[in-house]
């Protein structure tokens, strides 16, 4: 069933056997092999970050997902990889392990309506492979729509399912948003949502860092970042920490020539500053 593709850890294959939905990762973040699944295969987010690896991204939501289609693709590609050959042909040595399932598409994962459905889908699906409490449930989102009912929803059930939310928080400046992350969301608000997703399920920040125009971010940029940490430890939000990122892979949007990574030890002095207002840093340049 499988394309003839040797996945390595850059090698992200979402066209799986021409699957819609469902595609394997090798992830040097994860450590192993991640199930992802896509519920934008339109390539529609409501943000455009600059660094965003999406090609042809638009302007939109999710689109009608079917959950039937959904939910077979799931089956079939877990087991391939539990009963089939598919860690023996495709995965490297030393990473065949199953690590976690993770939505983390084309686009905002929480902008599908159906998305409490997709999370008992996956609960269904993970129960019946003997899956619960074996891996993580991960998901990957910007946040913008952390405060919807039917997302705070899907966010208590991913917290019955070991879930964990990667909670996209580049900058905590207006500004900052408007020129990493294309929105005109208020610091503040994308602050509120941040809590409510911390309060339902174990949540991260991901945070990613590089060079525009060859300028690393400010100072003042930087202490913007410190105090909303600290303001997080005061506050008593249950955050688990900061998933620090570099520029992994390369950017797919018309901004792509002005990014560059920061060299790794600006990272890790970065991530020290963090550590000391308060929160626990994984950086992954
Ligand atoms: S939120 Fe994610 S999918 Fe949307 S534009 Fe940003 S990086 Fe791309």
């Amino acid at each position: 069933m499988a394309r003839p593709l040797p996945l390595t850890p850059s090698n992200h294959d979402r066209d799986y056997a021409g699957f819609t939905y469902v595609y394997p990762v090798v992830s040097r973040r994860a450590g192993g092999i991640s199930v992802g699944i896509n519920l934008n295969p339109n390539n529609a987010c409501n943000w455009a970050c600059v660094y965003c690896q999406v090609p042809n991204l638009v302007r939109g939501t999710a689109p009608d997902i079917d959950l039937a289609l959904l939910e077979s693709e799931l089956r079939a590609m877990l087991s391939d990889i539990l009963d089939g050959d598919f860690m023996q042909t495709r995965v490297p040595e030393g990473a065949r392990r199953l690590n976690d399932i993770a939505l983390s598409g084309n686009g905002e994962p929480t902008s599908a309506r159906v998305f409490p459905r997709v999370i008992a889908l996956i609960a269904q699906v993970m129960a019946d492979f003997g899956l619960l409490g074996e891996m993580k449930l991960v998901l990957i989102t910007n946040g913008s729509l952390a405060d919807r009912h039917y997302v705070r929803d899907g966010l208590k059930q991913m917290a019955k399912l070991n879930g964990e939310v990667w909670f996209k928080l580049d900058s905590a400046t207006a500004a900052g948003m408007r020129t990493i992350n294309q929105t005109r969301i208020p610091p503040e608000k994308h602050y509120a949502r941040l809590a409510i997703a911390a309060e339902l399920c174990p949540t991260w920040l991901q945070t990613c860092v590089f060079a525009m125009d060859g300028v690393p971010p400010s100072e003042e940029e930087q202490q913007a970042y410190l105090t909303l940490v600290r303001r997080i430890k005061s506050d008593g939000i249950p955050l688990k920490g900061v998933l620090l990122y570099g520029l992994a892979r390369p950017s797919m949007q018309p901004q792509a020539p002005r990014l560059s990574a920061l060299p790794s030890a600006w990272l890790e002095a970065y991530a020290d500053r963090i550590r000391d207002a308060g929160l626990e840093v994984k950086v992954s340049p």
